[in-house]
């Protein structure tokens, strides 16, 4: 479970990496993850799980990233594109 919050930066560009467009991003709230109620976006057996915002399998793992333009948007990602975004974080 990644439970992380930064500026634009770094992360806006991962997402280019990705191909995701920002647009289609659910909007996020302005406070810290872990105060959002952010564990049915992840939880296995949640009705309103999220879909992984590159790949649409369901998501393990979510953020809130900050976009320029659109704001903060949740990033939802499935096991795959989590490992996949944390190889392109390190290189
Ligand atoms: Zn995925």
């Amino acid at each position: 479970m990644i439970e992380q919050r930064a500026g634009a930066g770094a992360q806006g560009l991962e997402i280019n990496s990705f191909g995701i467009g920002p647009a289609r991003l659910d909007p996020a709230p302005a406070e810290p993850v872990r105060k959002t109620g952010y564990r049915p976006r992840i939880h296995p057996h949640s009705p309103t799980r999220a879909r992984c915002s590159s790949c649409g399998e369901p998501a393990v793992a979510t953020r809130i990233v900050d976009v320029p333009g659109p704001g903060l948007r949740w990033h939802d990602s499935c096991h795959d594109c989590m490992v996949a975004g944390f190889k392109l974080e390190q290189t």
